[in-house]
């Protein structure tokens, strides 16, 4: 007898959970599955296990579900499961709410409870990390060795990479360069000067984070560009008509700057023209030649980027409290040297410009993001897929190369941001739930585990 093929997801954050769960929604026949994951808890990854109340999603409840489910399906749960009742600062004036970040990490994990009881045991979750492959095994850290028909990566945010003039002091104490752990900012006291390196979505949460503990002092965020992420528009505006399929990114940006000109003549904010933008993202990358995108990745995408992904309103409000109060600014520069002097630390910065400058600070925090050019160098089982000829590098150094089904390698499979190059628009949530469901899809179809209904 032949036995059900079997599936291992490697990450169960919320690309490896959403495959997971569709996997299971959508084979025709039994499937076996494994989940490595060290976490305790599924569906949470990076972004989805923050702790700190300060911390919310960026865009309303109502954008972020797991594909297939009605629209809405999250802010329904939040409201009804989630701690809605209990957070005053959920709701916004027009009605939309955007809840703590952990909120949505429990509604894919109660998603995947309940489809994972309804196919019995199926679906494992191993505690776990995948740290090699050997001779056609995944070796996990507990010394386990899985064989797989189809292997699904899913490991999308490498820890931020640590900026060459921070290494000699990354272990300071008061340097802190991962401030996603919990309470990693605990010890700043409330009249604390700080200095947080990266001026986006990461560096607003940190701002949020300490106006909550009831930090006065002195914050100063700064960037090479000094660019700062932008505020969501209200939910409730009409959706802007705009195709930019086609043209030379030339063309296009231009068009797009037009109609935001055209759409605030007509009483409506930028951001209705971006989400238009946005939601034709994918179509727009692959239309796009290599030189082209080479050029977008070398000189539009950090605007891009702070246009694209927005601060939560109570993060925004933070930042403009603090501003108010005299005690945040921000600026563009590039720190050439870093010195601990007591007490506290001395950051020698290049403006913008080339000016030298000063501060002295008590507490330096890192926000600058995810390093997804050395994903693949991240990690020794990556490292070691890679070295067996499975998984390349992405050519422009977003993460790994898959072809258009997502397939690295015929038995390998990325889901998630790790799969940007190809797709481009592939971050943001509602397109990281579309393409979960589309791998899911791909990998039973090629097992012969899916039956596509013919219409
Ligand atoms: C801080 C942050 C906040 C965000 N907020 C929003 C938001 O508000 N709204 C929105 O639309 N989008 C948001 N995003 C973007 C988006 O939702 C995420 O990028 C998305 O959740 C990606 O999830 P993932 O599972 O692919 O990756 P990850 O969250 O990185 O999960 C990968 C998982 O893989 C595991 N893993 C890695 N290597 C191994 C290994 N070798 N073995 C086993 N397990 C491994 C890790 O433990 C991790 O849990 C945010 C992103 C970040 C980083």
């Amino acid at each position: 007898m032949m036995s059900e093929p079997h599936i291992v997801i490697v990450g169960g954050g919320f690309s490896g959970t959403a495959v997971a769960i569709h996997l299971l929604r959508e084979a025709t026949s039994p499937v076996r599955i494994s989940v490595i994951e060290p976490r305790e808890h599924l569906g949470q990854g990076v972004a989805y296990s923050a702790t700190d109340p300060a911390h919310r999603i960026n865009v309303p409840a109502a954008r972020m579900q797991l594909a297939g489910d009605e629209d809405g399906a999250f802010d329904r749960w939040y409201r009804r499961y989630g701690d809605f009742p209990q957070d005053p600062f959920a709701q916004q004036p027009d009605g939309s709410v955007y809840p703590q970040r952990g909120a949505f990490g429990r509604y894919v994990e109660a998603a995947f409870i309940d489809v994972a009881k309804a196919h019995g045991n199926r679906v494992a979750h191993l505690q776990e990390r995948a740290v090699d492959w050997q001779a056609g095994h995944i070796v996990t850290s507990t010394g386990r060795r899985l064989r797989a028909d189809s292997v699904v990566l899913a490991v999308s945010h490498p820890p931020p990479r640590l900026p060459v003039a921070v290494r000699a002091l990354a272990h300071h104490a008061q340097v802190i360069a991962n401030p996603w752990q919990a309470q990693a900012l605990s010890a700043i006291p409330p009249d604390g000067r700080v200095a947080i390196m990266g001026t986006a979505l990461s560096m607003a949460d940190v701002v949020a984070s300490l106006v909550r503990q009831g930090h006065r002092g002195e914050v100063m965020a700064f960037s090479r560009h000094g660019l700062l992420s932008r505020p969501n528009a209200p939910t409730n505006l009409p959706k802007w008509p705009g195709d930019y399929l086609t043209g030379t990114l030339r063309q296009r940006l231009r068009q797009i700057r037009a109609d935001i000109v055209r759409a605030n003549a007509a009483g409506l904010p930028w951001q209705v023209v971006l989400d238009a933008v946005r939601q034709q993202g994918q179509d727009i990358w692959q239309r796009m030649s290599a030189g082209e995108k080479r050029q977008f990745q070398r000189h539009l995408r950090r605007f891009w980027d702070v246009h694209r992904y927005r601060i939560a309103p109570q993060g925004a409000q933070a930042i403009a409290d603090k501003r108010r109060a005299g005690t945040f600014r921000h600026f563009a520069a590039r720190l050439r040297t870093l010195g601990a002097q007591s007490p506290g630390l001395r950051l020698n910065l290049i403006l913008r410009g080339g000016k030298s400058h000063q501060e002295t600070v008590d507490y330096l925090v890192l926000t600058t993001g995810p390093d997804h050019t050395d994903l693949i160098a991240s990690q020794p089982f990556l490292h070691a897929l890679q070295q067996a000829g499975l998984i390349r590098p992405d050519p422009l150094g977003m993460g790994i190369e898959v072809d258009i089904s997502s397939q690295a390698s015929p038995q390998i499979w990325v889901a998630g941001p790790a799969a940007r190059g190809r797709f481009g628009e592939l971050m943001g949530l509602p397109q990281v739930a579309d393409h979960a469901q589309q791998v899911a899809q791909n990998v039973l179809e090629t097992l012969g585990c899916r039956q596509l209904v013919l219409s």
